[in-house]
C-alpha cells in the first residue's frame, strides 16, 4: 500500500518537473491592461527560449497574428470594437501546445452626443447618390479587407497638429434620431493645411467619394489602414510607397463636409479604432 502510494507520488513529481520548463517557454504583457471600447491594446511576448514559429493571440473570438519589431520583440495589436460590452475579457496566447491567459479590462465610457438639425431634404439622399454611396462603401470594404505584410515602422504619429474638433465615438443625433457613431477623429484645419501620413504604408485608395470627398487610404500591413477624408488636394497616387510624415494631401471640405477639416480614421482587422489609443502605444 505504502509502496504504491510513493510510486504514484514520485510519478506526479516527475511529471511536474517535466512539464515545468515547457509551460514557461514564454510570458506576455498587455499594454495597457485597462482600455475603453474603441481602443487598441498591444500584447508583447517575452520568449524564454528561441521561438521559431510565431504565436497566435485570441481575444473575444478573434485570432490575432504577431510580428517581430526592430528589436525582435513579438508584438500583436488588438482592436476593441466600440460596441464591446464593458467587462473583464480573457486574452490568450497560443504557442504550439502551450497556452497562457491574462485579462484585459474594458471600462465603461460615455461618449459625447452631438445633435445636428438639418432640413429633411438635406438628410434624404437622391436615389442616384444612394446608389453611388453604396458602391463606394463596397469599394472601401474590399480595400480594407486585404491583409499584407507589416509596413509600419515604430510609433504612429498624428496626421496634423491643428487640434481636434470632434473626438472618436461621438453619437450623432440627426433631427432627433440616432444616425451614426463617429468612427474617426475630426482635426481642425484651414483649407490647404498639409496632412501627413501617420506611418509608412502603400496608397491603396485615392478616390473622390460621395460622403468622404477626396479620400486617401494607406495600407500599413497586417490589416491596419489609415483613412484621410475631405481633402482639397491629393499629393499621392495609388500604389505609391509612403514614408512616415510624408504629405499625402491638403485639408479641405470636399464630399459631405460643412467646413474644412480632416476626418481621420484607423481600421484594424476591419474594426474602427480610436487613433489616439494607437498613437500612445510604444511600437
Ligand atoms: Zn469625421
Amino acid at each position: 500500500m505504502l509502496a504504491k502510494f510513493s510510486y504514484r507520488f514520485l510519478l506526479v513529481v516527475l511529471l511536474f518537473l517535466i512539464t515545468l520548463p515547457l509551460s514557461f517557454a514564454f510570458s506576455f504583457e498587455l499594454k495597457p491592461k485597462e482600455v475603453i471600447p474603441g481602443d487598441v491594446f498591444s500584447i508583447a511576448v517575452h520568449a524564454n527560449k528561441d521561438i521559431t514559429a510565431l504565436p497566435i493571440a485570441e481575444f473575444d473570438g478573434i485570432k490575432i497574428d504577431f510580428y517581430r519589431d526592430i528589436n525582435a520583440r513579438l508584438i500583436a495589436l488588438v482592436p476593441v470594437d466600440i460596441e464591446t460590452k464593458p467587462k473583464k475579457y480573457p486574452v490568450s496566447v497560443h504557442y504550439g501546445d502551450d497556452k497562457e491567459t491574462k485579462y484585459v479590462t474594458i471600462k465603461p465610457h460615455s461618449f459625447q452626443t452631438k445633435k445636428i438639425t438639418l432640413p429633411e431634404e438635406k438628410v434624404i439622399l437622391r436615389p442616384e447618390d444612394l446608389k453611388r454611396a453604396e458602391k463606394e462603401t463596397e469599394l472601401m470594404n474590399n480595400t480594407l479587407s486585404q491583409v499584407t505584410d507589416r509596413l509600419w515602422d515604430g510609433r504612429f504619429t498624428a496626421p496634423t497638429d491643428t487640434g481636434i474638433s470632434e473626438p472618436f465615438g461621438t453619437k450623432r443625433i440627426m433631427n432627433g434620431k440616432r444616425t451614426s457613431v463617429h468612427r474617426g477623429i475630426d482635426y481642425k484645419g484651414k483649407t490647404g493645411t498639409p496632412v501627413n501620413a501617420v506611418n509608412a504604408g502603400i496608397v491603396v485608395l485615392k478616390e473622390d467619394l460621395f460622403f468622404g470627398g477626396n479620400t486617401v487610404v494607406l495600407d500599413h500591413g497586417m490589416g491596419l489602414f489609415s483613412v484621410y477624408m475631405h481633402l482639397s488636394e491629393f499629393r499621392v497616387e495609388k500604389g505609391d510607397a509612403i514614408s512616415k510624415g510624408q504629405i499625402i494631401g491638403l485639408v479641405g471640405m470636399s464630399g459631405r463636409a460643412t467646413g474644412p477639416h480632416l476626418h481621420f480614421g484607423l481600421k484594424l482587422q476591419g474594426v474602427s479604432v480610436n487613433p489616439l489609443s494607437l498613437f500612445k502605444l510604444e511600437l
